[in-house]
Parts: structure tokens; C-alpha cells; sequence
């Protein structure tokens, strides 16, 4: 990040100033290179021709130059040593010729390493590269070329002031997507806890959430996947539902006739039984059977037995209260419990619906009309009886229309026998 900071500092300073600044501070620390190679090359421990280049190379450049010699290497390698300091400026251990510069810094670097490196204050930095001056094979001092860049306080007070912000933001952003994540995390731990206690109230509201997901990031394929996972969950356990449903009602009602099966039967009524007993309420039984069933099984087919029973099956749903259980008891056999109704009124209902059936005439396919009769047995509940003793009078109250002669309607009474 800072050396982004730095290249574009120095891009404005290029582009702000006008004149060639920046490629300036560039050539300084390119030229740098050719002049080592040069060095190489032309002045191999030749200090004449070594200090001829330099001169060249700070011309061609526009540089200011100075050479520093330590007078103490001075004196161990050099015979003339004094003659050689004459016209030079002495400072501290060092003597120096070229461009003396205000900044004594430039003393301060190793004599035997070729650098590049700034001095100076904020607003005048000083660009500079040394490199050893050799005699003989040893280090003398070193040649250091420099350059001083004046820089707009107000635009480098500005380009600061971005960075800060750029790090402030930099810094921020973390903080902010963390704290984002850890929000949309919370969210989707809400909701798959739900989920799990088969709650799918929230998928819209995932939905949702997902629509509005400007990123497509981590997080959100870790939302849709969560989504098409509860979809399809939510899915597969309606289809199980459903399925129960179907299986219950296998359990509970008859295929045929889709009215309730003996189980179910007695289930509800034992209810309605307790009921009656508890609230001293009337509750009566018809149990009603068709007349010669087999012979019309045999004469039509079982096929057309199967329509009678429907028929008949259909005239009884339309034919009882809503509150009257109706069921199939088995064969040719059907029942009905009716709450709060007394044996009168039972009777009655039995002898409706036995006129019905008798009026009836069942289309066959082939235009042949069928008609068929029943047998009803009706019995009462006396505030005592168990639910199977009050089926065994209805039964008896049947067995008894049935042997008076058929299509009547008999009631139990306690002269016929249990
Ligand atoms: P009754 O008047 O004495 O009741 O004579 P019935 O012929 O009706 O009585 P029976 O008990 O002799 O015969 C009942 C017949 O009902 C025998 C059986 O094959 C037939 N049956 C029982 N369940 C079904 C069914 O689901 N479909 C058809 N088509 N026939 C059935
Ligand atoms: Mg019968
Ligand atoms: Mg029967």
C-alpha cells in the first residue's frame, strides 16, 4: 500500500510541477547504474579518468556533484597526500571538492557501498547516489551526485492526507465486511434454526434477502444453497404429508364407498357413547344390511354389486345429520350412530331412508334398471350400555327384520334375545 502511495506522490509531483521532477529523481537512480558500469569499463583505479566521468555524467545529467575523500585512507595510500588536499574543503576527517552541500548527512554513508537514498526535510527532500572512489585497489572516499526537489507543501499536504484516509479506509473496510458477515451469518443461523424445528415460515423471507444480495460473494452461495435446501426439504416433507393423509385415510375410511371403515367407526362412537353418558344425552344405532345382496351379485356380476353399494353408500350420506357417523361395517353391512337422538326419531330416519332405497332404481350400463331393498335394525342407548352391546341390539333389531321378511325396519326391543 505505501509504495502505491509513494508512486503516486511522486506521479502528482511529476504531473503538478510541469517540469521534469520526476524523471529527474529517475535518471538519478538509473544513471546510477550506467555510471558503475562505466566506471568499470573506462577508470579502474584510475582517479583522473574516474573523476573526468563523474564530471561527464553530472553535466549530462543536471546533477550537483561532490567528492569526499577521508583523509585518514587519503594519507595511507596516497605518496603526495598534502599536495592532493590543496584547494579541497577540510571537514571533520574528510576533505571535499565539487559541490559542497548544506546537508552534512551526505558524510554519514558507508564510504564502500554504491547507495541511493534520501535526505533532507519533509518538504526538500535530497535525492543521492554515492559510489566508492578506488585507488590503487582500496577506497579513498566516494563520489556523491544529488539533486534537492522543492515540493508543494499544499499538494503533498493533500496527497498525505489521502493516504491517511486511503489507510483509515483501508482499515475501516475489514471492520465493515466483518461486521456485515457476522450480521448475514447471525441471520442464516436464525433461520436454518428454524428450519431444523421444520419451521419454513422464513424462506421468503431468505428469498428476499437473497433478491436484494447485491454481492456475489462466499456468503451468498452459502445462502442459495441453504435456500435450495429447504426448498426441496419443505417440499419433500409436504409429499410425506400428503402421503400420511392418503395412508390415513386407507386406514380410517372404506375404498369403495369413501365412508368411514369399522376401525374408525368405532373410535368416534365410543366418544360419542361417553358423551351421551356423561351429559345424559339420547344416542340411537341403525344398522342396516341389503336384501339378497349375493343374488344380485351373482344375477349382475360383482362388478354392479360394487355400484349397488356405492349407490346405497350416497343415498345414506345425503340422507343423515352432518353430526350422524356413518360406516361401512363390513360386506353389505352399514351402520350409522346418531348423537342426541332418541329411538323415535332414530326409527324414522331408518324408515327414510328404507323408502328411499326402495323408490330407487340404479341405470345399469346396458339400460337395465336394478332396484334392491334393506333391512334396518335400530337400537337406543339407555344411559348404561357399552358401545358393543348397543351394536349387538342393532344387529338383533336387523336379524329380526331380516327374518319378519326383509325391507322393514325393526327395532331392538328386550323380548328379542342378546
Ligand atoms: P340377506 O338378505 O340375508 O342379507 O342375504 P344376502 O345375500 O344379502 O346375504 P349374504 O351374507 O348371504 O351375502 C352377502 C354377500 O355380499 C356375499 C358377498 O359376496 C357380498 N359382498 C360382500 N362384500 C362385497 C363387496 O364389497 N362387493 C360385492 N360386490 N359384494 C360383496
Ligand atoms: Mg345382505
Ligand atoms: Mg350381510
Amino acid at each position: 500500500m505505501y509504495s502505491i502511495i509513494t508512486f503516486f506522490t511522486f506521479k502528482q509531483l511529476a504531473q503538478i510541477e510541469g517540469h521534469n521532477e520526476y524523471e529527474r529523481i529517475l535518471n538519478l537512480y538509473t544513471f546510477g547504474r550506467q555510471f558503475s558500469l562505466a566506471k568499470d569499463e573506462f577508470a579502474k583505479d584510475d582517479l583522473q579518468a574516474f573523476k573526468a566521468l563523474s564530471l561527464f555524467i553530472k553535466e549530462v545529467n543536471n546533477l550537483k556533484i561532490v567528492f569526499i575523500y577521508d583523509i585518514n585512507l587519503l594519507r595511507k595510500t596516497l605518496k603526495n597526500f598534502e599536495e592532493f588536499l590543496e584547494g579541497k574543503v577540510i571537514f571533520e576527517h574528510f576533505a571535499l571538492e565539487g559541490d559542497i552541500p548544506k546537508d552534512k548527512n551526505l558524510l554519514e554513508v558507508a564510504l564502500e557501498t554504491e547507495t541511493y537514498s534520501i535526505y533532507g526535510y519533509f518538504l526538500r527532500p535530497v535525492f543521492v547516489y554515492t559510489y566508492p572512489i578506488y585507488f590503487d585497489g582500496s577506497v579513498i572516499g566516494k563520489v556523491a551526485f544529488y539533486e534537492t526537489f522543492h515540493v508543494n507543501a499544499g499538494l503533498l499536504g493533500g496527497l498525505y492526507l489521502f493516504a491517511v484516509l486511503f489507510t483509515l479506509v483501508n482499515m475501516y473496510l475489514p471492520v465493515h465486511f466483518f461486521s456485515n458477515t457476522v450480521k448475514e451469518l447471525n441471520f442464516l443461523s436464525k433461520i436454518a434454526n428454524k428450519f431444523s424445528k421444520k419451521d419454513f415460515s422464513n424462506i421468503e423471507t431468505l428469498r428476499k434477502n437473497i433478491r436484494k444480495s447485491e454481492e456475489r460473494n462466499e456468503l451468498y452461495e452459502l445462502k442459495v444453497a441453504i435456500l435450495k435446501m429447504v426448498e426441496s426439504l419443505d417440499q419433500h416433507i409436504r409429499q410425506l404429508q400428503k402421503e400420511r393423509q392418503s395412508f390415513e385415510n386407507l386406514a380410517f375410511t372404506d375404498p369403495l364407498t369413501g365412508l368411514y371403515n369399522r376401525r374408525m367407526f368405532l373410535e368416534i362412537a365410543k366418544k360419542n357413547i361417553n358423551e351421551a353418558k356423561r351429559y345424559n344425552e339420547p344416542l340411537s344405532l341403525i344398522m342396516l344390511d341389503i336384501d339378497h345382496f349375493k343374488r344380485i351379485n351373482d344375477t349382475y356380476g360383482h362388478d354392479i354389486g360394487d355400484v349397488v353399494l356405492k349407490f346405497l353408500a350416497s343415498i345414506l350420506k345425503n340422507n343423515v345429520r352432518a353430526s350422524d357417523i356413518i360406516a361401512r361395517w363390513g360386506g353389505e353391512e352399514f351402520i350409522i350412530l346418531l348423537p342426541k337422538t332418541e329411538l323415535k326419531q332414530a326409527y324414522k330416519v331408518a324408515e327414510k331412508i328404507r323408502k328411499i332405497v326402495e323408490m330407487s332404481t340404479i341405470k345399469l350400463p346396458d339400460g337395465e334398471r336394478l332396484n334392491f331393498t334393506i333391512s334396518l335394525g335400530v337400537s337406543s342407548f339407555g344411559g348404561y350400555e357399552d358401545l358393543e352391546e348397543l351394536i349387538k341390539k342393532a344387529d338383533i333389531a336387523l336379524y329380526e327384520a331380516k327374518r319378519k321378511g326383509r325391507n322393514r325396519t325393526e327395532v331392538y326391543r328386550t323380548n328379542l334375545s342378546l
